[in-house]
């Protein structure tokens, strides 16, 4: 079917006030940025929905990247035809059954802003649902709560039909809340607090400490497979890889061994903290989660967060781990998550870390070694790539079926 317009409704944001203006830019924007390859749509804003003119451009293609991007409640596919009836009723025909299953009913909603087109909408109503009826097998009428609501709009330049309604990703616009550094791991956690994150309308990039021997290329290119699923939700995704072991070593040789992950932990985020300086980030992410290990008990966050006063935010904090699983599947990150390619942590993971590090006892462990300027050497050497092209494929699949 070739589609003329997909229709995007807002929700969240057209609550917003004030800053609806500079929400419906960003997710102008954001939808510009998914279907970058598409040359010739136009995209016109209204105050709470936003035209998308695709020009002869692949629609169905356009429906599915939509599924990802954050800002909208849900979109249409409108089909334009000629002022004609004939040609109106099989547009309707041909929408209805791309969607219809067996019992299902639908109704016929017309609105007339050509007045002087010749069946008022009543009669369009009626000429358009025997049309529709004749030719669908166990399709009935309902009035008040259809299935199916098929909207005809007659203009002065044609006739506009649209029926389906797909779900959008909610939340707000990518970027329209500022930028973190989300801290990536290879692990569960760390993509679906990203995605948490994003959803809320902040831009992310990520840093990950890949520690060369001790971790391989392919823990490495896990992490960028990871950055590349995040990236389908924002269009592209920095990613900033810190070469660690040295830090990493030196911790080993200098803190005693109970307090080693703590130490580790205070060296990433004074690094994360310069590189979301230099990127002008305003926050700090990661993938922490009350009392799943050592690391993340109170007083562990509490001897780590020291390092830093940019606010860490920690969006599965208060999460069960079976749902933040769930979202993983959802957001397809949980099978690449649980390759078992090790990352830097888990390989110097000492037998019994401290579940309650003391400031002082850190500080003083720490004071023996120039750490400051093996930080800076680390940032120095910070490689970064952009991802991008990521696809949703968990929800793709299900899409298709929506299709
Ligand atoms: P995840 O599932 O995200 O790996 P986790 O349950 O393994 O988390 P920890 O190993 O304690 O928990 O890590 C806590 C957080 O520290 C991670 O969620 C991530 O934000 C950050 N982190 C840990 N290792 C790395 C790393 N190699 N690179 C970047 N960030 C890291
Ligand atoms: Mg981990």
């Amino acid at each position: 079917m070739i589609y003329d317009q997909i229709l995007v409704r807002y929700g969240e944001i057209s609550t917003k006030g004030r800053n609806r203006k500079a929400f419906t830019k960003k997710l102008r924007e954001n939808i510009l940025m998914t279907l970058k390859d598409f040359s010739n749509i136009k995209i016109s804003a209204t105050r709470d929905r936003l035209h998308i003119y695709l020009n002869g451009d692949n629609g169905e293609e356009a429906l599915k990247r939509l599924a990802n991007v954050f800002g909208i409640q849900s979109y249409s596919p409108v089909v334009k035809t000629g002022k004609d009836m004939e040609e109106i009723n099989e547009a309707a025909l041909n929408l209805v059954q791309k969607s219809f299953s067996e019992g299902q009913t639908f109704k016929v909603s017309a609105r007339r802003a050509d007045k002087t087109f010749d069946l008022d909408t009543n009669e369009i109503n009626y000429a358009v649902g025997s049309h529709v009826l004749k030719n669908t097998e166990g399709l009935t009428v309902n009035v008040k709560n259809p299935d199916i609501k098929l909207n005809v709009e007659i203009r002065k330049e044609g006739a506009y039909l649209s029926s389906e309604i797909y779900p959008g990703a909610a939340g707000m616009p990518a970027g329209a809340s500022g930028k973190a550094m989300l801290m990536l791991s290879g692990g569960l956690d760390s993509p679906v607090a990203g995605y948490l994150t994003m959803k809320r309308g902040v831009e992310i990039e990520a840093v990950h400490f890949h520690s060369p021997p001790f971790t391989s290329e392919r823990a490495k290119q896990k992490v960028i497979d990871l950055a590349k699923s995040l990236s389908a939700f924002s269009g592209s995704i920095k990613l900033h890889v810190v070469p660690f072991t040295e830090i990493q070593q030196t911790v080993h040789s200098q803190v005693p061994e109970n307090y080693t992950m703590t130490s580790t932990r205070r060296m990433m985020l004074r690094i994360t903290e310069k590189l979301r300086e230099q990127h002008e980030g305003l926050g700090i992410v990661t993938g922490e989660s009350l009392g799943q290990v050592a690391s993340q008990t109170l007083e562990s966050m509490f001897a780590i967060n020291e390092v830093t006063s940019t606010p860490v935010l920690r969006p599965l904090i208060a999460m069960d781990k079976l749902d933040i699983i769930d979202i993983a599947k959802e957001i397809g990150t949980h099978d690449i998550s649980i390759l078992p390619y090790e990352d830097c942590c888990t390989v110097f993971t000492p037998p019994a870390p401290k579940t309650k590090p003391k400031r002082e006892k850190i500080q003083f462990y720490e004071s023996f070694v120039d750490f400051e300027s093996l930080i800076n050497k680390a940032v120095e050497e910070t490689e970064t790539l952009v991802i991008e092209g990521g696809l949703l494929q968990t929800e793709q699949d299900n899409f298709d079926e929506l299709l």
